[in-house]
């Protein structure tokens, strides 16, 4: 299961004029074939990253270049495979919750496979395995549009994964959430992560980045500007590129500064770091 852009270039502007450097991404080569990644795309507004994003699955189509999803050939001009790429590719706009529009939530949560031409029987398991799964089963009888902006987010989502698509597309998934309901859809996508399921997710959160991303893609002006993993990003100067630092990061930085240790970045909780920093002290 693969994606890649071969010299992606995409112009909004629909003038005469359609310069590589107009594109709100350019010449973009990236490949996304490792399942079990959980890959962030970061930078600055404007860099492109939702633009980026709607070419995976078809929604946007590239001016320039194009792009293999999974055996088919998204180019510049309609192609009648792109329904088979969406239902293995979900896409979770920013407040997904916003899409939700059927009378109770076991309807919307059928709606995607049944789209998708399962049958009626195989879409009600499919439902209602998700539905177990992130806990809503209370809510399938209610209509979405009664419950709490934490739960419509969770039963949008689940409108995404009923219909078990092999890669996660998602706009800030946890934009305005309050922190347990985040922490709640994040477990969840590492989850799908380490099931095998690729997820790609835009955010301005470096904190999501450090404890969830396994790659980080940073755009800057349409371009890639970083590719790899996050820790080596956080080793360089990223405040040109618009970021920064976690907060774990910027503490250890404050720490080593203000007590003259050493610690190294790595992968820490809270509870790693202060291990690490009575070790250092007891160094001294
Ligand atoms: P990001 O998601 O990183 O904030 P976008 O992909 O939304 O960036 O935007 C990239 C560039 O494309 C920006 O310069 C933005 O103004 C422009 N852009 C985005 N959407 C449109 C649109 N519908 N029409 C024209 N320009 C757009």
């Amino acid at each position: 299961m693969s994606i890649k852009f071969n010299q992606v270039t995409h112009i909004y502007d629909n003038s005469a004029k359609k310069d590589i450097n107009d594109g709100a991404i350019k010449n973009i080569n990236l490949e996304f074939s490792n399942p079990n990644d959980f890959v962030c795309i970061v930078g600055k507004t404007g860099a492109g990253k939702s633009t980026l994003l709607q070419h995976i699955n078809g929604l946007m189509l590239p001016t320039y270049g194009t792009i293999d999803v999974m055996g088919e050939t998204i180019k510049n001009k309609k192609n009648k495979k792109l329904k088979t790429i969406r239902s293995k590719i979900g896409f979770a706009f920013q407040f997904p919750e916003y899409q939700l529009f059927e009378e109770t939530v076991f309807k919307d949560i059928m709606y995607g496979p049944l789209t998708f031409g399962y049958s009626y029987e195989d879409a009600k398991a499919m439902s209602l395995r998700v539905a177990n799964e992130l806990k809503i089963n209370e809510t399938l009888n209610e209509s979405p549009f009664t419950l709490s902006g934490g739960w419509q987010r969770k039963i949008a989502l689940a409108g995404i994964l009923s219909y078990n698509p092999s890669v996660l597309l998602l706009d800030e998934p946890t934009r305005g959430l309050d922190p347990n309901s985040s922490e709640e859809i994040l477990e969840l996508f590492k989850k799908y992560a380490d099931n095998g399921k690729q997820i790609i997710m835009i955010t301005h959160d470096m904190d999501i980045v450090y404890r969830y991303a396994t790659r980080v893609i940073v755009l800057d002006e349409g371009e890639v500007a970083f590719d790899g993993k996050p820790l080596d990003l956080f080793k360089q100067d990223i405040s040109k590129l618009g970021l920064e630092k976690p907060t774990i990061l910027k503490t250890i930085d404050y720490l080593n500064q203000n007590l003259g240790i050493n610690i190294k970045y790595d992968k820490y909780t809270m509870d790693d770091l202060i291990s690490q920093l009575k070790e250092e002290l007891k160094n001294e």
